[in-house]
């Protein structure tokens, strides 16, 4: 396997490049340690190019139905766009479990669509650690916007909020989702409100509710909460123009102070991983037995025998 002639590849748009960097990027597995670091080398120079931009929510609200309406408003206007939905409680990567979820059957023979899933859990700093190379993967493959959207439950709902540049936060009506999101702090996170499943009932409500939490924040951008169907594509062109609209907003700065903030994150996720790493080479390690009997023993303590550990490593 050639790195470069894959980059290359995956330049040129030849899906199944990607495929294969991707599938690389997220072995973290000892044995694909030379790959991984080969591949991110070589992607590094063509990156930075992509708006990558965030779907989030509770479960039901319409993400996977968004998600597809998006990449269809985004392909009518000749744009290339990625689709990553990301899984931080599941082991299981690319499988059919996660693709069912993912509702892009309508895109998938689009040469201007990739669309790819991915587990995280058992990964090098879970979320943090994978999803950044898959993104870099997608970036250097010449995708204009990248939507990277959630699966599953907890966490990962605000966690994403660190991996994109804009974030976009779907909400339904009816759903008591007013008071949980502002429980989970996903109001806080949203650069865009969706008030998803506005042919139901309580949509202007539920806009309400969200405007008087965000209409207290300082900054200065004033996110946008847009009503949408997504089942019927109503209400999504005006999504996709608020998004380029903040993208714009973005450059004025704030676009290199997150993506720096987010690179940091990234290093210290993967030193962090790496640190862990040799911790677990370490505990087979005699050097700790020892270490253990001393404190057993009375002639160390656990403090001590912690420090002497990391000295170590
Ligand atoms: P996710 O779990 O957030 O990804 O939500 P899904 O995209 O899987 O949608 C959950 C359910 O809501 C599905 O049955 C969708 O068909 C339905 N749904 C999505 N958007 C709308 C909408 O705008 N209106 C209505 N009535 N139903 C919708």
């Amino acid at each position: 396997m050639d790195v470069d002639e894959l980059v290359a590849g995956a330049r040129r748009g030849e899906a199944r490049a990607v495929a294969r960097l991707i599938s690389l990027v997220e072995d973290d597995s000892p044995k694909n340690d030379d790959a991984l670091r080969q591949v991110s080398a070589a992607l590094a120079p063509h990156t930075g190019r992509a708006h990558v931009v965030g779907i989030t929510g509770s479960p039901g609200v319409g993400k996977s139905t968004s998600t597809s309406a998006l990449v269809a408003a985004l392909r009518a206007q000749d744009r290339r766009v990625g689709v990553l939905a990301v899984d931080p409680t599941s082991p299981f990567s690319g499988g059919a479990l996660l693709g069912d979820r993912v509702r892009m059957q309508d895109h998938a023979t689009d040469e201007g669509v990739y669309i790819r899933s991915m587990a995280s859990r058992g990964h090098l700093g879970g979320l943090a650690g994978a999803a950044p190379q898959a993104l870099r993967v997608l970036d250097a493959a010449g995708c204009d916007v990248i939507l990277v959207e959630t699966v599953g439950v907890g966490q990962s709902e605000v966690e994403i909020a660190g991996l994109v540049d804009t974030t976009v936060v779907l909400l339904a009506p009816g759903m008591g989702d007013g008071i949980q999101a502002l429980k989970a702090g996903i109001l806080e996170i949203g650069d865009l409100f969706v008030v998803n499943k506005a042919d139901r009932d309580g949509a202007n409500t539920t806009r309400r509710e969200i405007r008087s939490v965000v209409a207290a924040r300082e900054s200065g951008w004033k996110p946008p909460i847009l009503l949408t169907v997504a089942t019927t594509g109503e209400g999504l062109d005006e999504v996709v123009a608020e998004i380029a609209r903040h993208r714009e907003y973005l450059e004025d700065g704030e676009l290199e102070r997150r993506r720096l903030a987010r690179v940091r994150r990234e290093i210290e996720a993967l030193a962090l991983g790496s640190l862990r790493r040799r911790m677990g080479d370490v505990t087979g390690d005699a050097r700790l037995g020892a270490l253990a009997a001393d404190v057993l023993g009375g002639r160390s303590d656990p403090f001590a025998a912690a420090d002497t550990l990391v000295e170590h490593l």
